[in-house]
């Protein structure tokens, strides 16, 4: 081989290594970017899915489902699709009260898209996760967290700070056994009684969780005080 000219041997080689790592770079990035676009096509799919289903479900019962799970457990879904990188799916914050509060999911790979709180976005969300943690503690302890609202959320595990102010116009207080909602300075927040007629709750009144019987009560629990949670909303200033 006359290489004078030009290149010696292993400077040839070393270029021809060099042009083959670029095409194996080139050809690696373009298998990464497939399975991106697969797995946000395969997320997207999954959360259209959830959506759908959500929608049929406030179109049958006239409110939103009570956690992603409550879709299949009343059968809207056979099984819950998942995010294909273990995204975390939380419906995205949108004209609150509105019928559509509930209508985008968001993933918290794909979309970019975070929960509001660390138990959700929405008032069924969050007042369930609540529930679900005062259930968890009763059922590991055999007795209710603290009544003071900083020392309940310590013994079930969550965080002070995060729960201080209101959410969306709705401040989130448990108490031993019961979880108190009320309504943020210049908000109010509007529920039907058991019997049917309307009350605002205002200034520092209260609706209140029972998990002894799994109620909601205004202000004292007892049986005359029961309120419909389907029919509550929130009132913007
Ligand atoms: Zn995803």
């Amino acid at each position: 081989m006359n290489l004078k000219k030009g290149f010696t041997l292993v400077e040839l080689m070393v270029v021809l290594m060099v042009i083959s790592l670029l095409a194996a770079n080139v050809a690696i990035q373009a298998v990464v970017r497939n399975r991106q676009t697969a797995e946000d096509a395969a997320c997207t799919q999954a959360r259209r899915q959830i959506q759908e289903a959500e929608l049929f479900y406030f179109g049958d019962k006239g409110v939103h489902s009570i956690g992603l799970s409550d879709l299949v457990d009343s059968g809207y879904l056979l099984s819950l699709p998942e995010c294909p990188n273990k995204g975390v799916y939380a419906w995205i914050p949108y004209p609150a009260n509105s019928p559509s509060y509930q209508s985008i999911l968001g993933c918290s790979i794909h979309t970019g898209a975070e929960a509001l709180t660390s138990l959700g976005s929405t008032f069924t969300e969050i007042s369930q996760g609540f529930i679900d943690f005062i259930n968890a503690y009763y059922a590991t302890n055999g007795n209710y967290p603290r009544n003071g609202w900083k020392n309940a959320l310590r013994d079930l595990g969550l965080d002070v700070d995060e729960w201080a102010d209101g959410i969306n116009g709705i401040i989130y207080r448990p108490k031993s056994g019961t979880l108190l909602i009320k309504p943020d300075s210049g908000y109010s927040l509007t529920v039907d009684r058991a019997s049917g007629s309307t009350i605002t709750v205002s200034g520092n009144k209260k609706l209140i969780y029972s998990a002894s019987d799994d109620k909601w009560y205004y202000q004292r629990i007892r049986p005359n005080n029961e309120v419909n949670m389907s029919t509550f909303q929130v009132i913007n200033p």
